[in-house]
């Protein structure tokens, strides 16, 4: 597959054309950012992590009939996807407690939730990433009805899928942020499912093993992130 002009560069990836008009190239960076990217930093290795952790994640997904944009891998940074126009919409599971409802609702961190929370955020860097409904989702005509309907039932979907998944390898999957995007007429999870964008904590002492070491200064950010490809392939 023959890697043509880059189309885009975010925070942590790079998406590169290529010469089938149906499959770009997804790039994993070491770059780091939190707190609307007024903090920045560099993860040694992170792209690695990540780009190995998001294709083993879209594989049992695809495993279990959910469509995702994953094709391959293709080396240690990069994954060959299928096109998707992505839905500016980011879609949060929370298991537990953390961050964000914490601070929203004024709840301690660590409360299991009897049911899974979904939260929308309109994906838009002006705004802030504010927190919306599924009524301003569908005032701004960023989804339809029916897409909206198939993306919360799909998520809830891949939050039981993940949740037993890292069950098994003693990690609490207290919350995670999915994309989706829109390819041939159909809705693919898209973008990447790694620590940079799940909170996990250790089953047994709740110690954080994700983007919050970065977030918090918390230190060990590196090790936490192959803690988890370890426990994953493990
Ligand atoms: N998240 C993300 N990208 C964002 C915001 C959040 O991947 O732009 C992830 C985050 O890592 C966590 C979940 O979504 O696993 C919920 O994040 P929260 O809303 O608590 O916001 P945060 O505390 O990260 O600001």
């Amino acid at each position: 597959m023959e890697k043509r002009k880059q189309v885009y560069e975010g925070k942590a990836k790079k998406v590169y054309k290529t010469d089938d008009q149906d499959l770009f190239i997804q790039e994993f960076k070491d770059d780091a950012t939190a707190f609307d990217a007024t903090k920045r930093g560099t993860i040694v290795n992170k792209g690695v992590v990540n780009n190995r952790i998001s294709e083993i994640l879209f594989e049992l997904l695809e495993s279990k009939g959910i469509e995702t944009h994953f094709v391959k891998k293709l080396d240690e940074r990069q994954m060959l996807i299928k096109r998707v126009e992505i839905i500016p919409l980011e879609v949060t599971i929370r298991n537990i407690v953390a961050g964000g409802m914490a601070k929203l609702l004024a709840m301690p961190e660590g409360i299991v939730l009897e049911e899974p929370v979904l939260e929308y955020h309109y994906k838009k860097d002006e705004l802030h990433d504010p927190l919306i409904n599924e009524y301003h989702a569908k005032a701004m005509k960023i989804v339809t009805d029916e897409e909206l309907d198939f993306i919360a039932k799909r998520s809830f979907e891949i939050n039981n899928i993940l949740k037993a998944f890292f069950d098994h390898k003693n990690l609490d999957l207290v919350d995670f942020k999915l994309e989706f995007g829109r390819h041939k007429g159909k809705v693919l999870l898209a973008d990447e499912i790694s620590p940079d964008t799940c909170r996990f904590w250790d089953k047994k002492t709740k110690k954080k093993l994700d983007k919050d070491r970065f977030r918090r200064d918390l230190g060990g950010v590196e090790d936490a992130y192959q803690e988890v490809l370890k426990r994953i392939t493990g």
